[in-house]
C-alpha cells in the first residue's frame, strides 16, 4: 500500500518551514509584490545558510552510512522537495522562487547530465555565496511546442557557439547576472533533424555573448524576476553539452527525450507551489470566517450546509486532492519509478485547483478579498502561473490523455 505518512524528520522540517514562511516570508510578501522592490535578502540569506548546513549534514551522514555499510533506508528527497516548496509558497510564491538553488537547471542536469557534470555544475549550490540556476526553453515563436527550438548550437573547435533568443526565463536575471549561477539552454544542433537535434547546454553566468534584456512586468509571482535573454555568438566549452558527445551523433529522439525528462521532476515542484498558494488562500479565508463567527460544520448532512460551508468543504477537498497527486508524483521519483503521467496529472490538477480556490476566496470575501488590505487578490494573481509554466494546463492534460490511451504525440496533438 502507498503511504504518504511523513517521517518524523520530514514532519519536523515542515513545521520549521511553516514558521519560516509565517514569520519571515509573509510579513514582506506585499512589499516584494511591488515591481521595484528590493530582493528578499533576509529570506535568500537564511535559506542559503540552511541549504549549506543541510548539505554538510547529509554529506556527513552519507559518509557515516557508507562506513557502516548500512543498507539503503527509505529515500524521501523528492518528498522533502515538495514539502519545502509547498510551505515556502504558502508564505509567498514569488519569494519562494527567489530561494537560491539550482532550480530548473538542477532538474535538467540531474535528468541528462553525466556524473562529472553533476559534480561540476551542482556542487557550487552548496558552497560560497547564494547562487541561482535557470532554464531557458521558450522562444518568441513558441512555448508549448518545445520541438520548435530555433536557438542554434554550432561546434567550433573546443567550443559550442550559441545564437538565439529566449524569453520568460524564471530567475534568468539572477542566474545570468547577479551570481556565479548557471543557465540550461535548449538549442538545436541541426534544425533539419527536428527533435533529435535538440540538446541542452550549460551556460555559466557572465559568459560573453549572453545578455539579459530586462525583466518582465507581470501579473503574479512579482517578487521573482522573469527575463528575456539573447545569445549572440555565446561561446561555451565543448563539455558543457548535457549528456555525452556520442549521444549527439546518434539518430532518433534520445536527446530530446532526455531533455523532456526534466519535466518529470519540475512538474511536481510547480504543483507543490500551487498547492501552497491554494492552502494559503484557504487558511486565510477560514481565519476571517472564524473571526466573523461563521463555523464550518464538517459533520452536518449535505442538505443542511450553507452555500459558504459547501464552498469551503469543496475547496478543502480539492486542495487535498491536488496535494495527494503531488505527493504521489514525488514519491514515485523517490522510488525511482517513471512518473511522467503522474507529474502531469499533479501539475494539471494543482493548476486548476489553485486558480479556482484563490478566485473563490476572493469571491466569498467580496471587496475585502479584492482589496489590498489582505493578500487574497495577490494569491489569485500568483496562482495563475501554476497553469502556465512547465507546460500549460491544456498541454499537461494532453500528456495525461496520450499516456492513458497509449497514443503518440503525433496521433493526439
Ligand atoms: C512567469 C513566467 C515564467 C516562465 N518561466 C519560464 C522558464 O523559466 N523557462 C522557459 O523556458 N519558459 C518559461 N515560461 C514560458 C512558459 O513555459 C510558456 O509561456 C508556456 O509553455 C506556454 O507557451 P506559450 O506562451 O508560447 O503559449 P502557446 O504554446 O502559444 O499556447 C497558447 C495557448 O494555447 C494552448 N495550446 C497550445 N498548444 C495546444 C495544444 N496542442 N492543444 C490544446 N491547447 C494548446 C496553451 O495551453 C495556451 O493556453 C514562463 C512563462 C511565464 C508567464
Amino acid at each position: 500500500m502507498i503511504s504518504f505518512k511523513p517521517s518524523a524528520a520530514l514532519e519536523n522540517m515542515r513545521n520549521l518551514l511553516h514558521m519560516v514562511a509565517e514569520n519571515q516570508i509573509r510579513p514582506v510578501a506585499r512589499q516584494c509584490d511591488h515591481h521595484d522592490a528590493e530582493k528578499p535578502w533576509d529570506h535568500i540569506n537564511f535559506m542559503w545558510e540552511s541549504v549549506k548546513a543541510r548539505g554538510t549534514e547529509s554529506a556527513a551522514a552519507a559518509k557515516k552510512e557508507k562506513k557502516e555499510k548500512k543498507a539503503d533506508g527509505p529515500r524521501e528527497g523528492n518528498m522533502q522537495m515538495v514539502t519545502i516548496i509547498e510551505e515556502l509558497a504558502w508564505g509567498d510564491a514569488g519569494i519562494y522562487l527567489c530561494t537560491p538553488n539550482a532550480g530548473l537547471a538542477g532538474f535538467a542536469i540531474e535528468a541528462v547530465g553525466t556524473p562529472e557534470q553533476k559534480e561540476r555544475f551542482l556542487k557550487r549550490f552548496t558552497e560560497g555565496e547564494p547562487k541561482w540556476g535557470a532554464m531557458a526553453i521558450t522562444e518568441p515563436h513558441f512555448g508549448s511546442d518545445t520541438s520548435q527550438v530555433a536557438t542554434t548550437a554550432v561546434r567550433d573547435g573546443d567550443e559550442w557557439v550559441l545564437n538565439g533568443t529566449k524569453i520568460f526565463v524564471t530567475s534568468g536575471l539572477m542566474a545570468a547576472q547577479e551570481s556565479p549561477g548557471i543557465l540550461v539552454v535548449w538549442a538545436t544542433l541541426d534544425k533539419n533533424a527536428g527533435r533529435a537535434g535538440i540538446k541542452s547546454f550549460v551556460v555559466e553566468a557572465g559568459t560573453p555573448g549572453m545578455k539579459v534584456l530586462g525583466v518582465e512586468d507581470k501579473l503574479g509571482i512579482r517578487a521573482n524576476d522573469t527575463a528575456p535573454i539573447v545569445f549572440d555568438n555565446c561561446r561555451i566549452p565543448i563539455e558543457n553539452i548535457l549528456g555525452s558527445a556520442e549521444v549527439v551523433q546518434s539518430s532518433g529522439t534520445a536527446g530530446f527525450k532526455g531533455a523532456m525528462a526534466t519535466f518529470d521532476a519540475s512538474r511536481p515542484a510547480v504543483a507543490a507551489s500551487g498547492v501552497g498558494v491554494a492552502q494559503a488562500a484557504l487558511d486565510g479565508l477560514k481565519e476571517i470566517l472564524e473571526k466573523e463567527g461563521i463555523e464550518i460544520r464538517y459533520d452536518a448532512p449535505d442538505h443542511e450546509l450553507t452555500a459558504i460551508e459547501r464552498d469551503v468543504i469543496d475547496m478543502e477537498a480539492q486542495v487535498q486532492a491536488a496535494r495527494l497527486l503531488t505527493y504521489r508524483s514525488a514519491w514515485m521519483m523517490d522510488e525511482r519509478r517513471h512518473n511522467a503521467l503522474e507529474a502531469s496529472m499533479a501539475k494539471a490538477k494543482a493548476g486548476s485547483v489553485t486558480t479556482k480556490v484563490t478566485q473563490k476566496a476572493v469571491e466569498i470575501l467580496g471587496p475585502l478579498g479584492y482589496s489590498q488590505k489582505h493578500l487574497f487578490e495577490k494569491w489569485m494573481r500568483d496562482a495563475k502561473i501554476t497553469d502556465l509554466y512547465e507546460g500549460t494546463q491544456q498541454i499537461n492534460l494532453l500528456i495525461v490523455a496520450r499516456r492513458l490511451l497509449d497514443y503518440s504525440s503525433k496521433a493526439l496533438s
